[in-house]
Formats: C-alpha cells, sequence, structure tokens
C-alpha cells in the first residue's frame, strides 16, 4: 500500500483545509444519543486549530432526499455539540459550495453533504466545487470509504493536496494487521443475519483463520447443509450446496466450522413468543431458530479461550429480544475476557458490544460496517486508493521541489 499523506507531512499554517469526517450520528427529536463519533473527532481538529489552519468540516447525515433541504437531516445539533465539546463557536453553513467567508482560525460545520445534488453519485462539478474550497483536503470517515462520492472521492482529484486523517490511518493499520499478520490461532466469528451478505468474507476468512465460528441466522443455512431440520428458522435453500463446501473447504484447511449443540427457538418471530432450548436434533417443523443455546455457548468460549487473535462480526443470535441475546452476550463476555487482540465491528456488532458493555475491553472497534467487511474482503475501497493515487503525486511534486 502507498503511504498516505498525514497531517505530520503538511505545513498548515494559514491554510484553508477542507475535512471529511463521519458525524453520521444516531439523532432523536433533535438531540443527539451517542456523541462517541464527534470526540472521536475532537484531537484531529483542535491540532488543525493550533496549527493555524482555518477548518471546514463536511460530512454526510443519514439517507435525505438529494437536491432537498429536510430539517430531520440538518447537522445543526451536530454543530451545536461540537461547540459546546470545543468551547467555541461552530457556525452551521447551509450554502457552502460557491464559497465561505472565513476569519483565521476559524472552525465551520457546512450541512449535510447529502443535501447536495450530485454527493452520492460522485459528480465531478460538485468535486471540483469542493476542492475549490481548500488548500488540503483531509479524509478522516473510515466508515464512507467504501464509496466513491464527491466528498470521498472526487473532491481529492482537485484539492491541491489530499491527506487522510488519523482515524482513518489507525482503521487501516489495525484491520491491516489482522489480515496481513495476525498472531495466531485466529478465531473468526461471523453472525449476522443472511448467508448471501457475508458469503465474501466468509470465504476470505476460511483461507486465513484457524477457527471459524459462524451463528446468528447464517448458521441456520449450514444446518440445513449438515442435513438438520431448520424448521421455519430464516435461512436461505439458494445457499445450502455453498455453506456445505464451505464445510468441506474448512476441512480440507485444517480448521473446522463448528456446528451449534443446541439453539433456543420460539414458534413466533417476536419478543414475546416463548423460548425453548432444544438439542440440534430436536426442531420441529414449526420452530424457529433464533440463539444458540448454553452448551454451545460453552464450546464457543473454549474456542475463544485458544485464540490469540479474534475478529467479530455479526450477533449469534436475536440480541435484539433479551431472550434470544444470551448467545451473543456469552460470546461478548468471552471476548471481553480473553487476552488475545480482538477487532470487531459492524452495525449490529457495535450496537450488541455497547449493550453488553464491553467497548473498553475489545482491543479495536472499526467505526465501519461495509467499509470494514469490504477491506476485509481484500476488496479496495475507493476513498483510500484516491488517497493513495493523491500521495504518490504529492511525493512526485515534493522530490522534483527538492531536486
Ligand atoms: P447483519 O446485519 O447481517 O449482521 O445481521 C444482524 C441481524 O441478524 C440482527 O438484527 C439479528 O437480529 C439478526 N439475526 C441474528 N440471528 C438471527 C436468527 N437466528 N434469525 C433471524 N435473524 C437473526
Amino acid at each position: 500500500m502507498t503511504i498516505l499523506v498525514k497531517l505530520a507531512d503538511l505545513e498548515l499554517s494559514g491554510k484553508t483545509v477542507l475535512i471529511r469526517e463521519d458525524y453520521n450520528v444516531p439523532i432523536r427529536d433533535f438531540e443527539i444519543s451517542s456523541d462517541i463519533r464527534i470526540r472521536a473527532t475532537l484531537p484531529t481538529l483542535t491540532k488543525l486549530l493550533e496549527a493555524g489552519a482555518k477548518v471546514i468540516i463536511i460530512s454526510h447525515l443519514g439517507r435525505p432526499i438529494a437536491g432537498k433541504y429536510d430539517e430531520k437531516f440538518s447537522l445543526a445539533p451536530v454543530a451545536k455539540c461540537l461547540g459546546d465539546l470545543l468551547n467555541l463557536s461552530v457556525p452551521l453553513i447551509k450554502n457552502w459550495t460557491n464559497g465561505i467567508d472565513m476569519t483565521d482560525h476559524q472552525i465551520v460545520l457546512c450541512e449535510n453533504v447529502r443535501f447536495e445534488k450530485g454527493e452520492t453519485m460522485n459528480n465531478d462539478a460538485l468535486a471540483r466545487k469542493m476542492g475549490r474550497l481548500c488548500q488540503v483536503y483531509i479524509n478522516d470517515a473510515f466508515a464512507t470509504a467504501h464509496r466513491a462520492q464527491a466528498s470521498t472521492h472526487g473532491v481529492a482529484k482537485y484539492a491541491a493536496v489530499s491527506a487522510a486523517g488519523p482515524l482513518l490511518i489507525n482503521e487501516l493499520k489495525a484491520l491491516t494487521k489482522v489480515l496481513r499478520n495476525p498472531e495466531t490461532p485466529l478465531v473468526a466469528i461471523v453472525g449476522g443475519a443472511k448467508v448471501s451478505s457475508k458469503l465474501i468474507i466468509l470465504e476470505t476468512l476460511l483461507e486465513k483463520v484457524d477457527q471459524l465460528i459462524v451463528g446468528g441466522g447464517i448458521i441456520n443455512t449450514f444446518l440445513k447443509a449438515a442435513g438438520y431440520e431448520v424448521g421455519k428458522s430464516l435461512y436461505e435453500a439458494e445457499l445450502v450446496e455453498t455453506a456445505s463446501k464451505l464445510m468441506k473447504q474448512a476441512k480440507a484447511n485444517g480448521c473446522q466450522i463448528p456446528l451449534p449443540i443446541d439453539v433456543i427457538c420460539g414458534k413466533e418471530f417476536n419478543e414475546e413468543t416463548i423460548a425453548v432450548t432444544k438439542h440440534i436434533s430436536n426442531i420441529e417443523t414449526d420452530d424457529i431458530i433464533m440463539d444458540i443455546g448454553p452448551e454451545t455457548s460453552k464450546q464457543l468460549s473454549k474456542l475463544i479461550g485458544k485464540a490469540n487473535t479474534i475478529f467479530w462480526n455479526g450477533p449469534l443470535g436475536v440480541f435484539e429480544f433479551n431472550q434470544f441475546s444470551q448467545g451473543t452476550e456469552n460470546l461478548a463476555n468471552s471476548i471481553a475476557e480473553s487476552d488475545a487482540y480482538s477487532i470487531a465491528g459492524g452495525g449490529d456488532t457495535i450496537a450488541a458490544i455497547s449493550k453488553f458493555n464491553i467497548e473498553d475491553k475489545v482491543s479495536y472497534i472499526s467505526t465501519g460496517g461495509g467499509a470494514f467487511l469490504e477491506f476485509l474482503e481484500g476488496k479496495k475501497l475507493p476513498a483510500v486508493e484516491i488517497l493513495e493515487e493523491a500521495a504518490r503525486a504529492w511525493r512526485a511534486m515534493e522530490r522534483a521541489r527538492e531536486l
């Protein structure tokens, strides 16, 4: 990987810096319910201001209709929160694409980039306007790095200098460590709803892990492939054969995909249904498997105990319903108790980590969902690729200047 341009490489005094942050925070009734993403950016923003830069922040929030202002998706609560945390005034700029009047050492937040027509389409004219706003563009939003949009990709073609922020660099470092140089045994846990959305990651991990633990709705397709009854459980008939192949491939690689010994079922997919623990060979045709059972949890905990590196994506059951959350909670506790280097990511995984209060016991929590998976699948992230291109151009210019 080309070494990206970092803040430390740049002279920022008096420069206007456009920084792409990820302020896609949960907001209910115009109140921010978790400001973790905003807090994470404070050290960098402070550093930029201390270095004498004028700082323009851009971010998206949710999925508004392009070209249409909608208060529900306004970054106004973020501007207020940021101002309070920095103890500074952080004006929210509504019309910003054609230029912003700024004073020295000022910091401003632009209104939701996705209100702009062309943002999600990576429109060239919009990207050029963004590039003209600044002398230095910094991308520090890993969670959007798998999307080529005007504020994550196109802008880097037009800004004079494009660099990677520390949050983005840290994410890439942590994920590269697991992907390229993990301390073994490496145990991966992949849960969630469907095999189809995790197929590539399952195939990629099979080549790297010592143990692959599959859970959640995904395991039902594997159970079916092994000849078990899964009743009315969520499973993907068209992927039964693929699951069977993956199990055979695992065996050939000397690793296993363990099947559960017991599971917790209900008759209806809701929170009120009666939860019954069953041996895996006793599933009835009207059962819905919604969690792993206690014996299976014990087995998984032993496997996790042997790991030196743990990768986790996706819950092991319908953890949103309390009576089907135990398997995911036991897994979270096993990871928390382990001395292994652990890395976890994905929207539902982060929600589970926070529900079971193990945030400070996981070595690295990735902020990216799609970007996290795509990077681990070995795909190139467009926002990182363009920063690599920019870094090559910047280094060539620096060398020419030195001659
Ligand atoms: P994903 O986004 O693919 O990681 O899927 C997360 C979702 O999978 C969560 O909302 C869980 O409720 C759901 N899930 C986990 N286990 C099951 C299961 N056995 N049946 C149906 N959905 C499940």
